[in-house]
């Protein structure tokens, strides 16, 4: 398929092919083309009144009159999409799908980007000389004669005089333009700058990776290492290695783990940052990083789920850390796993594709163990930190007090810690105040007009906001159901509870709050972290975002204050989910000399979750799942799929969701469930029903959905998505 130059090109110099737009339509459209036809080539399309952007995809479908037929005409330079990108693109539509042109659409962001560069003018010192030298002259010819060539605005702002001065020996000639590129150049990362002493399990694995760069074939490996093992560095060498070769790679981080320490912590093994891909770009970043990809120029990107649809020129190695994320799912538009689509990426690339996490997802860890992918395993910390003591609270037994969360244990705990000069950390899971504001009176909860979630209160804020679609509003005087004046009362906790029972049960304590609470910012939150880091405070009271990669020396006791939180949600990774989270909360603990200690206060001490987090025996944990799963026939050992129904009018949503339960092919191994309402049934006022399609593994699910899809029409006010291998069940 790759490669190709297509049939018609033969036949003469003007041709007709298909061609990709970005947009939500069935397929390719036919244009007439005049220069040789390339799958990838990028061009100017007309639809109707418009013009848009397309690519070359394949041979003209025909049936189009010659009289009717457009032109499309190539882009300036002729851009292309590389012929790897493309099959990916057409894959990831099928398997997903999705209409091609929107899987495209993911490709080909920006338009700027496929723009020619508009060079910039800059000035340099020339032979020419003033007729008559002003000191303000003299200041601007001094600086022009040292480095870099600058614009106008630069040499006037360094000379402090006004740009007519500098334009003036610019017309005496005293002063001459060149022209710089756009864009200053992605400095190539260099594969030698510091290269680490592996220990000798970091030395093999890297080697065994070093060696799959190098056979430029497809392979699959999960890194899997404990925290603090040392999976950067022993991946670092793969890049090193792809690097040597000239190839490019891509490493793929959540995008919450996308940040300034990673990429410096990047400069100091390879001497320069790497190009970033995330949502957080500007256009012209944006603009930059794209055509340094494609040219081949930049060597390394590390970016969100988005950089997969990057258009590398030459790929030689796909890394996907944290590889168990569900942040690499997108929920929204084409809905895909970038974990699997990184693998399919590979496979198209024929490179290499290292997962890499101390808890993998259950998918991978059977790939694993099955022979399917590479299994490097690092079993110990990195120098001589430990792995922290993990032990359990019974929260049956070790009473909060009435209205508290903190067991008497747990404060024993904090209090050595803080009389030692060390650094504690309580985690819970929950942001806000309370989950929960009741009235006393009646019983009355108060929950979200557009949802049908709980409202949280936020107590410093002195508001109550629906986390799902951030609708908020002031805490009301009255139960708008009874009418009780201030009867209402905060059931369970939130972070910010802990935190007020904190400060009275240490008042003297240096405290700081980190939740990815909108309300306190993100910039509050990296602040709180980065004072942690600095020791200005003693205790950190945070939710799931001080779980994720940060490492604090310091920081010998963490502290989970419920740690059954999230395993009652009850869909098929909840447990999963719940053990990854703790595991790495607890892989906070005891990163540098001083050994740590976990505390988890738990309701169910028996429950293997728990078990396997104090045994620090995961792969026990890991085998029951797997049993769990095979014996439900659940992913990866059979496969599922769900169509979400949504809409404002709620009766047309519920009907839909019959007709589709009725019209559901008979098929052998495939089992359609619903419908259902959705965990959140209605979210953001819409209205929201739900059929899970269970299949055995031998089932071409898309197929089957397909049909089932073409015997069933939905009111056009009802939303129908299609969510292969959800995983997320709300
Ligand atoms: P992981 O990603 O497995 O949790 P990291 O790669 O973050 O572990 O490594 C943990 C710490 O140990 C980091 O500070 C890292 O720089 C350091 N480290 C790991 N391996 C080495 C090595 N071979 N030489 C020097 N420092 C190392
Ligand atoms: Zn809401």
């Amino acid at each position: 398929m790759s490669d190709i130059v297509l049939k018609s090109e033969v036949a003469s110099e003007e041709s007709r092919v298909g061609v990709l737009l970005p947009l939500p339509l069935a397929g390719a459209y036919d244009y007439k083309l005049t220069v040789p036809a390339r799958r990838g080539l990028i061009v100017v399309a007309p639809l109707g009144p418009r013009l848009s952007l397309g690519v070359v995809w394949g041979e003209a479908a025909g049936g189009v009159a010659e009289s009717r037929l457009k032109e499309a005409v190539p882009l300036d330079g002729e851009p292309c999409l590389p012929a790897g990108l493309c099959d990916f693109i057409d894959w990831v539509a099928q398997y997903t799908l999705t209409l091609p042109g929107m899987v495209l659409a993911m490709a080909l962001r920006s338009r700027q980007a496929l723009e020619p560069e508009t060079p910039r003018l800059a000035y340099a010192r020339a032979e020419g000389e003033p007729k008559k030298m002003t000191p303000a002259r003299a200041r601007v010819l001094e600086i022009a004669s040292h480095g870099l060539a600058r614009s106008v605005p630069q040499l006037a702002e360094e000379a402090n005089v006004t740009p007519a001065v500098v334009r003036g020996l610019i017309d005496c000639g005293a002063l001459a333009a060149v022209t710089l590129p756009e864009f200053d150049p992605f400095r190539p990362p260099d594969p030698d700058y510091d290269s680490p002493r592996l220990s000798t399990e970091q030395g093999l694995a890297a080697h065994l990776l070093k060696g799959a760069v190098a056979g430029k074939r497809f392979s699959a490996s999960l890194l899997d290492g404990i925290t603090g093992s040392g999976k950067t560095e022993t991946y670092f060498e793969a890049v090193a290695e792809a690097l040597a070769q000239g190839r490019q790679s891509l490493i793929m981080l959540p995008e919450i783990a996308l940040t300034v320490q990673f990429l410096d912590r990047f400069a100091a093994r390879f001497g320069c940052r790497p190009a970033e891909w995330h949502s957080d770009l500007s256009q012209r970043e944006r603009r930059r990083v794209f055509r340094a990809v494609m040219s081949g120029e930049a060597k390394v990107v590390v970016g969100a789920r988005s950089a997969l649809f990057l258009p590398f020129q030459d790929l030689g190695l796909i890394v996907v850390d944290e590889e168990h994320e569900q942040a690499y799912k997108q929920e929204d538009g084409a809905i895909y796993h970038a974990r699997d689509m990184a693998v399919v990426r590979a496979r198209f690339e024929r490179c290499p594709v290292i997962l890499a996490s101390a808890t993998p997802s259950l998918e991978s860890y059977v790939n694993a163990t099955s022979g399917r992918y590479a299994h490097l395993m690092l079993r110990n910390r990195h120098g001589v930190a430990e792995l922290p003591e993990i032990r359990l609270i019974d929260l049956t037994q070790d009473r909060c007090e009435h209205g508290t969360f903190l067991s008497p244990t747990l404060r024993e705990a904090v209090s050595r810690t803080l009389e030692a000069g060390e650094q504690a950390m309580l985690f819970l899971n929950r942001r806000g105040y309370a989950p929960l504001t009741l009235c006393e009176a009646c019983g009355h909860k108060l929950v979200c007009k557009q949802c049908s979630a709980w409202l949280v209160e936020h107590r410093y804020r002195k508001r109550l906001v629906c986390h799902h679609c951030g609708y908020e509003t002031g805490l009301p005087e009255s139960c708008p159901q009874c009418g009780t004046k201030g009867a209402f009362t905060a059931c369970g906790p939130g972070v910010e509870r802990v935190a007020e029972e904190f400060k009275l049960l240490f008042p003297e304590a240096r405290m700081a709050i980190a939740s990815s609470d909108t309300m306190s910012g993100p910039a509050e939150t990296q602040t709180a972290i980065r004072a942690m880091g600095k020791r200005e405070i003693d205790v950190l009271i945070g939710t799931q975002i001080v779980a994720k990669g940060h490492h604090f020396p310091q920081l010998t006791l963490v502290g989970v204050v419920d740690a059954d939180l999230g395993s009652s949600d009850g869909d098929l990774r909840a447990r999963e989910r719940t053990f990854q989270l703790l595991h790495q909360v607890a892989g906070r603990a005891g990163r540098a000399e001083k050994p740590g200690l976990v505390l988890l206060q738990t309701r169910n001490p028996t429950d293997a979750v728990m078990q396997a987090l104090t045994a620090t025996d995961r792969d026990t944990f890991y085998e029951q799942e797997r049993k769990y799963r095979e014996a439900s026939h659940a992913p990866p050992f059979g496969r599922l799929a769900a169509i979400i129904l949504s809409g404002h009018d709620g009766d047309a949503v519920r009907e839909a969701g019959r007709i589709f339960a009725t019209t559901a092919p008979a098929a052998r191994g495939v089992k359609v469930w619903g419908p259902t309402p959705a965990f959140y049934a209605l979210l953001r006022g819409q209205t929201r029903e739900r059929l899970l399609l269970q299949a055995e593994k031998a089932v071409d699910i898309q197929a089957y959905l397909r049909r089932w899809l073409s015997l069933t029409t939905a009111p056009k006010s009802v939303r129908v998505v299609v969510d292969i291998d959800p995983v997320s069940f709300f």
